[in-house]
């Protein structure tokens, strides 16, 4: 079986060039100037269309338990629309219960995905607990297992937050094992002490969230979790960041030489606390920790992905409903499911607002979206970019097409969209996941189990 996408333009990170791209059965295998195709080959027309990497997302959320409801995607919804999106690729987070084992965690988040999405997918390990047992297990999974990122929780008091001397053993193991560390960067303490402050005085609506998560709490967080990366000298990744204090504190880490990566998330781009705000609990489609923050944070951290000091952009999805999940939270904001839907807009919203609007080009877009989270996560050069011996994950994109975002029309399971209206210009027109297409003009066509789990590699 082979595929020739013929007369695109193909951008990557660092080039661009027009030219046919060729592949047998999962792989690319040539790409030039003009590719004749043989008698059985499919072929995909890109004439006018630029041709993408699949797209990567580092940050998702489909399988997610809380402690008093549970994320309402499937394999199957989310990477339907992840693949609609433009992404053909997600890393999920498998996270064990404080007195779970991490293996058997791993067991449960393969059993939810295995077989049953249709886009490729892979998985950070996140330590809710550091002993003797859970390092040999973590060895296991870092060196048998494919998994090579680890997450912890500076946030969240007594459910997954970590000691300081666990994240001291955890980065220690993570720098031996060539994994590299993710952290969620709050201090858990100060966001608990804030929340009920909050509570007892009577401010209950979902606006109130921000006050007890303000940037203060996120900077601390930051801080604590690089200062423990440089004593172990271990790489850090630092998730979803959201406010100018907290990417000034990262920023200086990086300055001394630590090994620092910084993800945002689309979000954080586009909306600011404003949408928390809004009246009769409409707020709490917009509740998320970090919390959405100021316009002028939103402008720090456009120019800090322009800059590449912000490696990524993830989405953080977590689709819970606004009836029925959000509105466990009607009286107390702290009973809000924290999180938002968006594997699907990433890319779109992405193109639209950075590229369109002038503040990012096609390549940093490219490399922040694709090309960066499939290097520091081991992915690359199978995924990630555009050239031979890479997997044909490919997007044909249309340039030109117009749409609007809607709960109504969108494919992820979740009964509202915190972009409801808005224009977005550019689309996948096709896709393809290892050779297979999966999306034909904007519709899906795939088989929905074509998606494999992806092991990496240390990094060492
Ligand atoms: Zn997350």
């Amino acid at each position: 079986m082979s595929l020739l996408i013929q007369g695109g333009e193909l951008i990557t990170a660092s080039s661009r060039s027009r030219a046919d791209i060729y592949c047998e059965g999962e792989t690319i295998t040539r790409i030039a100037a003009h590719i004749t195709p043989p008698p059985d080959c499919e072929v995909l027309p890109a004439r006018g269309c630029l041709v993408f990497p699949g797209f990567v997302d580092p940050h998702v959320h489909v399988y997610l338990p809380t402690p008093s409801t549970t994320a309402k995607d499937t394999h199957e919804s989310a990477g339907k629309a992840a693949l609609l999106g433009g992404t053909t690729c997600y890393i999920e987070f498998v996270i064990p219960a404080r007195t779970e084992e991490p293996r058997d965690a791993l067991e449960t988040w393969r059993a939810a995905a295995a077989g049953r999405s249709p886009a490729d997918y892979s998985f950070h390990m996140a330590i809710t607990r550091y002993d003797a047992s859970v390092a040999e297990q973590l060895e296991h999974i870092v060196s048998s297992e494919g998994i090579t990122s680890f997450k912890v929780h500076l946030a969240y008091k007594d459910y997954l937050e970590v000691s300081d001397s666990e994240l001291y053993h955890i980065l220690g193991l993570a720098r031996r094992l060539g994994a590299i560390t993710i952290a969620h960067c709050e201090n858990a303490a100060a966001v608990e002490l804030l929340r009920r402050q909050l509570v007892s005085a009577g401010r209950r609506a979902p606006r109130w969230h921000y006050y007890s998560r303000p940037p203060e709490v996120e900077e601390e967080g930051t801080r604590h979790f690089l200062f423990f990366a440089a004593l172990q000298q271990a790489p850090a990744y630092i998730a979803h960041l959201s406010s100018r204090a907290a990417l000034a504190a990262a920023m200086q880490a990086v300055g001394k030489g630590q090994r620092v990566w910084i993800e945002t998330l689309i979000q954080f781009l586009l909306l600011d606390k404003s949408y928390a705000e809004l009246p009769d609990f409409e707020g709490a489609k917009y509740v998320m920790s970090p919390p959405l923050r100021e316009k002028e944070d939103r402008s720090a951290l456009w120019s800090a992905l322009a800059a590449g000091n912000i490696s990524t952009v993830g989405t953080d999805h977590a689709p819970f409903d606004f009836h029925g999940q959000k509105d466990l939270g009607r009286d107390d904001f702290t009973r809000i499911p924290n999180g938002l839907p968006g594997i699907e807009e990433r890319v779109k919203l992405l193109y639209t607002h950075g590229v369109l609007g002038g503040r990012i080009d096609l390549h940093r877009f490219v490399d922040a979206a694709s090309t960066r989270p499939a290097r520091i996560f081991g992915l690359f050069p199978r995924k990630g970019t555009i050239q031979v011996g890479a997997d044909a994950d490919l997007v044909v994109w249309n340039p030109d097409w117009q749409g609007t975002i809607s709960a109504a029309t969108h494919h992820m399971n979740v009964d509202y969209s915190p972009y409801e209206g808005w224009k977005i210009t550019g689309r996948a027109e096709y896709v393809t996941v290892r050779g297979r297409l999966m999306v034909e003009k904007g519709r899906f066509v795939g088989p929905v189990d074509h998606g494999r789990f992806i092991g990496r590699n240390p990094s060492g």
